[in-house]
């Protein structure tokens, strides 16, 4: 483990975001990062624990003890063996997962002041590519081709194993691009595209081939391969079926982000099909992080003011008792889109969209209590 006595000294220090006033005049990622010595130091907080929570909580099950120990030694390219060993794109969790590994560390539970688990394993992964430790490597070919239809975290993910194990690979996708979500979905103040582009050009490099642009028919699948894997995610939004949705100005997020997304890429629209916040009061209809990003976006274009409306009540701050550590803690998050400018408000519905002149001018909700129903007891 690291310094076995580093956490009763060194405090969590985080490397922040830029300053609001700066980053609301761009889309540039908002994270910052802390030079190499500040980050082995908050690696040495890592207390490698008999049982290491942040393991069971991860979803891809990294070994966080262990790539903190080679981080505190500043064995980089060892950090990054480890790491690669269970993630297969560091540089996109690092930036974007929510990190409940950190809601499950012991020194949350001990002191509220977990490792930067999420932090140091971007920074690993920047090293390893800054430092040239990730090469691309063509692997000996056992015959059989299979596609990948779909080209999001899961296509690329099974695409990048199936390709390591000699398979030869063609990934398709609808769309112009691959990354799915992480390309037309997470907003670029988040995650910058050059990042998607950077691993896709290694993909490439070891012989995955893309297919993007092209409609893939689950009753006419292409030809010529061994299997098919299916990794299509889900893109059917939820409506809000209420009185007055057909009133124009009413979108749902996928549709302002991917568009803002690739108005970043370039990407030209008519007047009729932009969406653009500038001059407008936007309302955010869900709480949760998809309506963070449209709040970003929104500021970001300009927007004259935003609010956010959720249906539950606001959660505490800091600790809830009915979801104790190790678990996810249902508290207050507050975002960097939330600290860009923005009221939130908490136990509202929708019950109709207003409007005039066939454009929406308003939402009139209702306040509602949350009671959580009792629970039944089945008898054997
Ligand atoms: S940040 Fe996410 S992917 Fe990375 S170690 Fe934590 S839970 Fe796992």
């Amino acid at each position: 483990m690291g310094d076995p006595k580093a956490f009763l000294k060194i405090h969590r220090q985080e490397a922040g975001y830029r300053p609001v006033h700066e980053r609301i005049t761009d889309f540039g990622e908002v994270e910052q990062t802390l030079n190499t010595n500040d980050r082995r130091l908050q690696a040495s907080r890592c207390m490698d624990c008999g049982i290491p929570f942040c393991h069971w909580a991860c979803p891809v099950s990294n070994k966080q003890p262990e790539w903190q120990d080679a981080l505190y030694r500043g064995n980089w390219k060892e950090a990054y063996e480890i790491l690669s060993s269970t993630c297969d794109f560091p540089e996109f969790t690092g930036r974007i997962c929510p990190a409940p590994c950190e809601k499950s560390c012991v020194l949350k539970l001990s002191s509220d002041e977990p490792v930067t688990i999420r932090e140091n394993e971007a920074a690993i992964v920047e090293a390893a590519f800054r430092e040239g430790y990730i090469k691309a490597v063509t692997p000996k070919r056992n015959g059989k081709k299979v596609a990948v239809i779909g080209a999001g975290p899961a296509g690329l993910t099974a695409a990048n194993r199936l390709n390591k194990k000699g398979y030869l690979v063609t990934l398709f996708d609808k769309a112009e691009a691959p990354g799915g979500l992480l390309r037309f979905g997470i907003p670029n103040f988040k995650l910058n595209k050059n990042i998607i582009d950077r691993r896709m050009a290694f993909l490439k490099a070891e012989g995955i081939q893309f297919e993007m642009g092209v409609e893939v028919n689950l009753q006419n699948l292409p030809a010529g391969f061994d299997a098919y894997c299916i990794c299509v995610g889900a893109e059917t939004p939820r409506d809000l079926s209420v009185p007055g949705r057909e009133f124009k100005g009413i979108h749902f997020a996928m549709e302002i982000l991917s568009q803002q997304n690739r108005i970043l890429e370039g990407q030209t629209f008519p007047k009729d099909k932009l969406i653009n916040a500038k001059g407008k009061k936007v309302l955010v209809i869900g709480g949760g992080d998809t309506g963070s990003d449209c709040i970003g976006t929104s500021i970001r274009q300009g927007a004259l003011s935003v609010t956010q409306i959720e249906i539950l009540p606001q959660p505490p701050a800091g600790h809830n008792s009915a979801t104790p550590w190790p678990q996810w803690p249902n508290v207050l998050k507050t975002s960097s889109s939330h600290e860009e400018g923005c009221l939130r408000r908490w136990s509202l519905t929708s019950n109709q969209f207003l409007g005039k002149n066939g454009k929406v001018t308003g939402v009139e909700v209702e306040e509602v209590e949350w009671i959580p129903s009792e629970m039944v007891v089945v008898p054997p």
